[in-house]
């Protein structure tokens, strides 16, 4: 049995007493229900040390994710945030790769594998997100792109290592746009990454979570979670609302 995930990407949104507030409401929420589904929060830096605090005091299984690291390990790096300073906040996860990154900040997958390697050489899991553009899918290469997304960084770690990483399939029209993938296509690029991984890591792809996002919401997570291949969602918008990230995890 594959584990089950549901993670909200915060992204730059909340002030950090919104995000206390969130937080409480999640583990509230999370309390009330009965889920196999692993739920993380990905609230920004600055809102770690406080979203960790409450987390362990509402004793909740809510895991913490960290939004991004560095891709060295500490010195003069102005505005840079280490693993080792994600690690002391107690983040269990670092989403890596988002296509927000990708495309704002300039991340290569040469960048990804040297973030990737510090996360895993710290005992944390990345959950590295993979995903292409509209102009990729319509010209029919949204394959061949997520293909390389994988090859280039995935391909270069340890079997042992992999176990340890989360994927996420975020096809990067349907970010934040209210589009989502159908279930159709986001089991069909789901069972292509596990093809791919399996390529490679014959014993692990069975075990590694694929995880959908793009406007995953209340409404389609019920469809897309039942898809075989996909293992939960990375949320972006809907984790915002306590009620509507609830109504996802439940989804399963
Ligand atoms: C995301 O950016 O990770 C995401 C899935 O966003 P949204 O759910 O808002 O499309």
């Amino acid at each position: 049995m594959r584990k089950k995930i549901v993670a909200g990407n915060w992204k730059m949104n909340t002030t950090v007493a919104e995000g206390a507030l969130l937080a409480k409401q999640i583990c509230f929420l999370a309390r009330e229900m009965e889920t196999s589904a692993e739920i993380i929060v990905s609230p920004p830096f600055t809102h770690l040390e406080s979203v960790g605090r409450i987390l362990k005091e509402e004793k909740s299984h809510v895991a913490l994710a960290a939004q991004n690291c560095a891709s060295t390990e500490s010195g003069a790096y102005t505005g840079e945030v280490s693993v080792n300073m994600l690690k002391e906040l107690s983040c269990k996860y670092v989403i890596l790769g988002h296509s927000e990154r990708r495309e704002y900040y300039g991340e290569t997958n040469e960048i990804l594998l040297k973030k990737i390697n510090l996360v895993l050489a710290a005992g944390l899991h990345p959950i590295y997100c993979v995903g292409e553009k509209l102009e990729e899918r319509e010209s029919n290469r949204h394959f061949e792109v997520v293909a390389s997304q994988i090859k280039e960084v995935l391909y270069k770690l340890r079997g042992v290592e992999l176990a340890n990483v989360v994927v996420a399939y975020e096809p990067v029209w349907a970010i934040g746009t209210g589009k989502t993938a159908t279930s159709d296509q986001a089991e069909e690029m789901h069972a292509y990454i596990r093809r791919v991984i399996a390529d490679k890591f014959s014993s692990y792809a069975d075990q590694t979570p694929v995880l959908y996002g793009g406007s995953c919401k209340p409404s389609n997570a019920k469809e897309l979670f039942a898809m075989e291949n996909v293992d939960g969602g990375l949320i972006g918008g809907a984790s915002l609302i306590a009620q509507d990230f609830a109504a996802i995890i439940k989804s399963f």
